[in-house]
């Protein structure tokens, strides 16, 4: 089996690292760039891993899982695997992860222990997983490994935001894009993985989550999935209060989280629920009913509650386009209660006009 099954797509980035390992071309810094939740650092394991077999098949991209490279890093205890990124819920990637701790600068961390000699008939690689995050002093530092790095070593930096990298960095690393995965990949993780409950949530994670495993995973975080339900619930019906309905989800974007940020980013997550709520609507009214839409049950309600006399998609269309504008108020900063209590009121009074009997 292949140490590559466990990562979905990247199969042009596999081929130029397996043409340049061929050909003995690798370079000592890579940079590895492209959303987040997409698989860079799980490529860049696999890869460490093959570079660290010594005893590589034809493929030099596989591993042999058996010598004494193989053993020690699938025991995640190979000396000359070296790996730092941010810890959860910090900011910054710590200097003392590079430096080694203040008291004993230069004489531990990444930048150290990469200068010491690999073992016989190995070399050394180094992840530096989001380098994006390292702070002014800390890229510095990390210039200096960068601009000399020691024989035998290989480093792979990743980032998803080039723009927070210092040029002297980004200048002295082969640059590797990566592009989101295929919605078709996302849904055979978010099933293999057990990430979600039912087909519907596989299908509208899927949809929403860009390419990005980290996405369709925080879509289906059980506090967003509700509010998501209580949404398309009060949508379904049609005629609803508006102001009734926005209390309800500034109360579940509170609960998830009391910092405005993070409220912002929620907030946008609830518009782009609206949007594609009316988006399956409008395919609906075009296709008829179908169960290939997630949610279908909810569409459906909401579609023939809504038969209006003048044209349905227009009406619906009308809805999308005052959620769009709700998401550049939200972007835009306007305060997250004010923007989705007016978008609220507008949606119910724009619905209550559109189906006056309801
Ligand atoms: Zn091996």
């Amino acid at each position: 089996m292949s140490i590559w099954s466990p990562l979905r797509g990247h199969a042009e980035q596999k081929e130029m690292f397996r043409r340049t390992i061929r050909r003995n071309r690798l370079s000592q810094a890579y940079l590895f760039v492209g959303p987040s939740g997409i698989g860079k650092r799980k490529f860049a394991q696999l890869l460490a891993h093959a570079l660290l077999c010594q005893n590589p098949g034809e493929d030099p991209l596989e591993a042999c899982g058996q010598c004494a490279g193989c053993k020690p890093f699938l025991a995640g205890a190979h000396p000359d695997f070296l790996a730092v990124g941010c810890p959860e819920g910090k900011r910054e990637l710590p200097i003392a992860l590079l430096l080694g701790p203040e008291e004993r600068r230069g004489q531990e961390g990444l930048c150290h222990d990469l200068s010491l000699a690999p073992l016989p008939g190995s070399r050394k690689v180094a992840i530096v997983d989001d380098a994006d995050t390292m702070n002014d002093a800390s890229a510095n530092a990390f210039l200096k490994t960068l601009e000399e790095p020691p024989e035998r070593a290989i480093l792979i930096l990743i980032a998803s935001n080039l723009d927070a990298l210092l040029s002297t960095i980004r200048s002295r690393c082969q640059l590797v894009r990566f592009s989101p995965l295929e919605t078709e990949d996302i849904r055979a993780m978010l099933i293999e993985q057990q990430l979600a409950q039912s087909d519907d949530d596989v299908n509208f994670a899927a949809a929403l989550s860009e390419g990005s495993l980290t996405t369709a995973t925080q879509l289906l975080e059980p506090e967003l999935r509700e509010l998501r339900t209580l949404l398309y619930r009060q949508l379904a019906q049609v005629s609803f209060s508006g102001l009734g309905l926005a209390k309800s989800l500034l109360e579940g974007i509170g609960k998830i989280s009391s910092e405005t940020s993070v409220q912002r980013i929620n907030a946008q997550w609830l518009i782009r629920f609206l949007v594609e709520f009316f988006r399956m609507a409008v395919w609906q009214i075009g296709q008829g009913p179908t169960e290939s839409v997630p949610f279908s049950a909810e569409v459906s309600q909401f579609v023939n509650r809504l038969m209006t006399q003048s044209d349905d998609v227009e009406v619906v269309g009308g809805l999308i386009e005052r959620c769009v504008e709700a998401a550049v108020h939200v972007d835009q900063n306007v305060a997250v209660p004010l923007v989705l209590e007016s978008l609220c009121q507008d949606l119910s009074r724009l619905l209550r006009l559109a189906a006056p009997t309801h």
